[in-house]
C-alpha cells in the first residue's frame, strides 16, 4: 500500500508519467462537456480520459484550444487518452481513427491510445446489435498501434478491458508492449490479483468508473453508500467520493472521476494532502466484490468473439 500523502504520477514502462488523477468525459454530453473539462483543468486536473464513442471529443478540443490560447494551461502539462473503437480495428483504419481524433481533440498528439475494448465490430456499424460484431484479431489491430507509436502521435499506446489472458496473449507478440490496461477498478471492483498480474508485467493500471458509476441506467451501483466506505469516511472527515478515490491512489492505479458538477470536480480532486490510515485501509478487503460493466453487448452465442460474458473476460468475473 502506498501511503505518502502525495501520489502525483505513476511511470509508465515508455519512462513517461501519467498524472495518477484523470477526469472522466464518459457520458458527458455536448453543450456540457466543455464547461466540465474547462471547470476540471482550472481546478488542477492534467490528465484528460477522451474517447471517439464518447461522442464529445469535437467539443473537448474547443475547450482545449481555449485553455491553451488563455495560457491556463500548456500542450506539454496536459495528460489526453483517447481511444480506438471496436469499429475501427482493421489495420488500416487504426492510423484513420487516430487522426479523426487528433483532428476533433484539435491536437498534434495523444499522451496515450488505447483499444477501448478487446471487441471488434463491423466497420462503420452504429450501435450495439450482434450483427454488428465481428472476429477481432487483437494481433493485427496492435501492430497498427505500434506503428502509431513510432510516428510519435501516440506517445504511449496500450489496451482496456483487458482480462489477464488478454494482456498475456497480447505481450507475447507485441514488439511495443502496452504501457497502460484501462479497467474497471474501484473498492466494489478491486481486482488485486489481477492489479499484481499487470505490475508484473510492467502495465499500468487505471481505474475507470472509481466511484461506481453511479450515474449510469443499466449499473446497479452502491459503491458510494456501501456502509464500510460510509464509515471510513465519517472516521477521518471526508465525503465517501473522496475515499474511494484515495483508496484507488493508495493500491498505486491512477483514478478517472467524472462529474460535469463543478463543486463535485473540486470535491474529488481533494484527495492529495492526506491518507487513509492502515487500520481502516484494511476494511475495505471486507467489501463484497463484483464486476459493474460486464460487456453483456458485446457477446453473442454466434456472431463475434465471444459467445459469453465469461469468455470476453476469461473467467474473471
Ligand atoms: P464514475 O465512477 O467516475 O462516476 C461518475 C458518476 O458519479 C456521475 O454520475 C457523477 O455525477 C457522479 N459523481 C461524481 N463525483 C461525485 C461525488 N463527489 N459524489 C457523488 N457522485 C459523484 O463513472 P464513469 O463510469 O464515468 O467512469 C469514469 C471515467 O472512466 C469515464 O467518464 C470514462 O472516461 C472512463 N471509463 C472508461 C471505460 C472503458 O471502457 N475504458 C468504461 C467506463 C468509464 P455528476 O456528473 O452529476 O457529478
Amino acid at each position: 500500500m502506498a501511503t505518502a500523502a502525495a501520489i502525483r504520477f505513476f511511470e509508465l514502462n515508455t519512462g513517461a508519467k501519467i498524472p495518477s488523477f484523470g477526469f472522466g468525459t464518459w457520458q458527458s454530453a455536448p453543450g456540457v462537456v466543455a464547461d466540465a473539462v474547462t471547470t476540471a483543468v482550472k481546478a488542477g486536473y492534467r490528465h484528460i480520459d477522451c474517447a471517439s464513442a464518447y461522442g464529445n471529443e469535437k467539443e473537448i478540443g474547443d475547450a482545449l484550444k481555449k485553455l491553451f490560447a488563455e495560457s491556463v494551461v500548456k500542450r506539454e502539462d496536459l495528460w489526453i487518452t483517447s481511444k480506438l473503437w471496436c469499429t475501427n480495428h482493421a489495420p488500416e483504419d487504426v492510423p484513420k481513427a487516430l487522426d479523426q481524433t487528433l483532428q476533433d481533440l484539435q491536437l498534434d498528439y495523444l499522451d496515450l491510445y488505447l483499444i477501448h475494448w478487446p471487441v471488434s465490430m463491423k466497420k462503420d456499424s452504429v450501435g450495439f446489435k450482434p450483427e454488428n460484431l465481428s472476429q477481432p484479431n487483437i494481433p493485427n489491430t496492435w501492430k497498427a498501434m505500434e506503428g502509431l507509436y513510432d510516428s510519435g502521435k501516440a506517445r504511449a499506446i496500450g489496451v482496456s478491458n483487458f482480462s489477464s489472458k488478454k494482456l498475456g496473449d497480447l505481450l507475447e507478440v507485441a514488439r511495443v508492449p502496452p504501457a497502460v490496461n484501462q479497467v474497471e477498478c474501484h473498492p466494489s471492483w478491486q481486482q488485486q490479483k489481477f492489479h499484481a498480474f499487470c505490475k508484473s508485467k510492467g502495465v499500468h493500471l487505471t481505474g475507470y468508473s472509481p466511484l461506481g458509476s453511479p450515474g449510469t441506467g443499466f449499473i446497479k451501483s452502491d459503491v458510494l453508500k456501501n456502509p464500510i466506505i460510509i464509515m471510513v469516511a465519517e472516521k477521518i472527515g471526508k465525503t465517501p467520493a473522496q475515499v474511494a478515490l484515495r483508496w484507488g491512489l493508495q493500491m498505486g492505479h491512477s483514478v478517472i472521476p467524472k462529474s460535469t458538477n463543478e463543486a463535485r470536480i473540486k470535491e474529488n480532486l481533494d484527495v492529495f494532502d492526506w491518507s487513509i490510515p492502515e487500520d481502516l485501509f484494511v476494511k475495505f478487503t471486507e467489501i463484497q466484490q463484483g464486476r459493474l460493466i460486464k460487456g453483456t453487448a458485446f457477446v453473442h452465442e454466434t456472431l463475434g468473439g465471444y459467445k459469453t460474458v465469461e469468455e470476453l473476460w476469461d473467467g474473471e468475473l
